[in-house]
């Protein structure tokens, strides 16, 4: 597949190139980037490219939404990581389940490189403590084409759910909610927003915590993320135990009347791996 589908979107790719590089080097300048105005200036430049190519094919309109996506994916990254170095782990968990879905629209309608985050995410993913999902089932009245508004699941509709159309993607709009229909408990959901919810401080974030720790003492650069690499190692307690202390174990005996003679107890530990920047492929990718 082409990078993108015609010369007009790959020339406003060329345009944007620089704008998203420059984002992407301000991430680890500041460890993250809460709100910025490089995204939404790259964004309102795409808006008018819209309105300038008005007469321009299809092609041309579903380009710039794959741009859109684009710089949307990279607003996003910069903000995953300004939430982990400022202990917003729950929040920082939409984001990232939102750039995923971003990735998987560029993957889907162009050939735009995004491995390199894709790969740094996916690693990123394992150091969250989610693994139960919510799944929602509602009933509804019918489902109205954001397209053309009438019923998608209809013949009047002729599009799509997820296609494109002038760089306007199909989906079905809900009317008229009549209930909720199940909510399950599921591994693999459509949606991983729909989670149980821990709050920032809770235990259950120690990996990510640790991860938001190396970041705002800028002992870690985002861009030099590699993944965790999961290990046992006996753990820092039990190194500490002298024979007369009472048994970790937990049997109220002395350590040497007990369980000195065991392997030590393991536990789990992460190790934080780092990598050469992926900027340079990111930036090699666009
Ligand atoms: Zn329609
Ligand atoms: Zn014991």
């Amino acid at each position: 597949m082409l990078v993108l589908k015609s010369p007009a979107g790959l020339q406003l790719l060329s345009e944007i190139r620089d704008g998203v590089r420059s984002h992407l080097l301000s991430i680890d300048a500041e460890a993250g980037v809460e709100e910025s105005n490089r995204i939404k200036l790259l964004l309102s430049k795409l808006a008018d490219a819209r309105i300038a190519h008005e007469s321009s094919p299809d092609e041309v309109h579903d380009d710039i939404f794959v741009l859109e996506t684009y710089v949307k994916l990279v607003g996003e990254y910069g903000l995953l990581w300004r939430q982990l170095a400022t202990s917003q782990f729950s929040e920082s968990w939409s984001t990232l389940q939102n750039a995923f879905g971003l990735i998987r629209l560029i993957k889907r309608f162009s050939g735009i490189n995004v491995s390199a985050i894709e790969d740094q995410l996916c690693a990123l993913e394992t150091a969250y403590p989610y693994n139960i999902f919510f799944s929602m089932g509602a009933v509804v009245e019918r489902f109205e084409c954001s397209i053309c508004g009438k019923d998608i699941d209809s013949f009047d509709c002729s599009h799509r759910k997820g296609e494109l159309y002038r760089g306007q993607m199909a989906h079905g709009i809900a009317r008229n909610i009549l209930r909720l229909d199940h909510l399950a408990i599921v591994e693999q959901p459509v949606d991983k927003r729909c989670t149980v919810t821990y709050a920032n401080d809770a235990p259950q974030f120690e990996v990510v915590r640790y991860l938001g720790r190396l970041l705002s003492s800028r002992k870690l650069l985002a861009s030099n993320f590699g993944g965790i690499a999961w290990g046992k190692r006996a753990s820092p307690k039990h190194q500490s135990l002298g024979r007369n202390d009472p048994c970790h174990c937990g049997s109220g005996l002395k350590y040497k009347k007990c369980c000195i003679d065991k392997p030590p107890p393991q536990q789990d530990h992460a190790q934080i791996l780092p990598t050469h920047s992926i900027l340079e492929r990111v930036a090699a990718g666009a």
